[in-house]
């Protein structure tokens, strides 16, 4: 049975990540769970966001199921989730974001993969006050990390049979640390010749993908435009509460949505917990799971389409809990869903 860590997080994650473990648990997937706490949860009960038996429990597994953890906005201690994606060197975070049938959006058939560096750029924290009333933030672009982010993403997809990358920068600013992303983005494209390489200027990129996301299949992108293009993309599809997450490095993983605490509907049964389930699909597809992976993703698709048990995210009046048990009913009675591929 695998070893994971539990880490239910702040704000919705409890009731979110409670969702999921159930999820995976009706999918029969086995799972030895070491609960621990970080964050928000973490300095109330520890009094250290980073608590040492997370990080023992961390080297142990190399695995865990995450729910968001809060990060105060110009206060505060420094993001956990950096710390930990740096400290255990998950190098890539993998978003998959496409269209549900029975989600309504502008936009339908909506396919697409954001693949975002996740160790440096302005999220190294390097930032000083040069004097009062100037400060500066460092942004670190190293060949290496763009080059393993570029590997990553071009492996992606051609394991996936994806026809293109698009790299997203602003090297006509940046010069030196963009294009520094590029010139390996580009040396590692020529690798690949079954697989399309473009690039896009980010701000173009944007625009394009809120008018022709079908122009974009895997999205490869710096950490800090990753984070802001991830949440756009998610817009796309119906909102945060539907796309899944997951932090790979060469030796472990996180499993996360991309959604934060939502602090607004947190301890209220009504956060929709999709984006969570799908995230333990990945888990699942991690820990070699994967016709419990397809049967988690098929049910969700199924929930979705029938449109009958939504959280009011998705025009729905259903609860958290309610949305998850129609998620393990809809397991029992279906099968797979070719629409459900997360
Ligand atoms: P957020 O994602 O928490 O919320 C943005 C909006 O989306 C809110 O209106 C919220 O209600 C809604 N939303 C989010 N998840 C939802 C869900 N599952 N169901 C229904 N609605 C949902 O973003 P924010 O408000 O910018 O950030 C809040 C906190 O979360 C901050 O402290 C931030 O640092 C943290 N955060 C953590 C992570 C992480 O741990 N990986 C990621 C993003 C933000």
């Amino acid at each position: 049975m695998a070893a994971v860590t539990l880490i239910p997080g702040d704000g919705v994650g409890p009731e979110v990540i409670g969702a999921a473990v159930t999820v995976l648990e009706a999918a029969g997937v086995k799972i030895a769970w070491d609960r621990q706490e970080a964050g928000a949860a973490a300095v109330r009960k520890h009094g250290s966001p980073v608590p040492d038996s997370l990080i023992r429990s961390l080297k142990r597994t190399r695995i865990a199921l995450k729910g968001p953890l809060e990060t105060r906005v110009g206060e505060g201690y420094r993001s956990i989730n950096v710390y930990l994606r740096k400290t255990f060197n998950l190098y890539a975070s993998l978003r998959p974001t496409h269209s549900f049938e029975g989600v309504h959006t502008p936009f339908r058939n909506v396919d697409l993969v954001v693949v975002r560096e996740n160790t440096e750029d302005l999220y190294a924290g390097i930032e000083h006050q040069v004097a009062p009333g100037i400060v500066e933030s460092v942004k670190v672009i190293t060949a290496r990390a763009s080059t393993r982010i570029a590997r990553f993403a071009f492996e992606y997809a051609r394991r996936n049979r994806r026809k293109l990358v698009t790299a997203i920068h602003k090297a006509n600013i940046m010069k030196l640390s963009d294009g520094l992303f590029l010139k390996c983005a580009r040396r590692v494209a020529k690798e690949y010749a079954d697989v399309r390489y473009e690039e896009q200027i980010v701000d173009a990129a944007c625009m394009r993908l809120v008018t022709n996301p079908a122009a974009f299949d895997v999205l490869l992108l710096e950490n800090l435009y990753g984070d802001i293009v991830s949440d756009l993309c998610a817009g796309l599809v119906g909102g945060l509460g539907v796309v899944p997450g997951a932090n790979y490095g060469e030796r472990g993983a996180i499993f996360e949505a991309v959604h934060g605490t939502a602090a607004d509907i947190a301890g209220k049964n009504v956060a929709n917990p999709v984006a969570a389930i799908l995230s333990a699909s990945m888990l699942a597809d991690y820990l070699g799971s994967h016709r419990a992976a397809e049967r988690i993703r098929a049910a969700v698709g199924t929930v979705l389409r029938e449109g009958r048990t939504l959280t009011p995210d998705l025009g729905g009046k259903a609860s958290t809990t309610g949305m998850t048990a129609a998620v393990i009913q809809a397991m029992a009675t279906t099968l797979e869903h070719p629409a459900a591929t997360a």
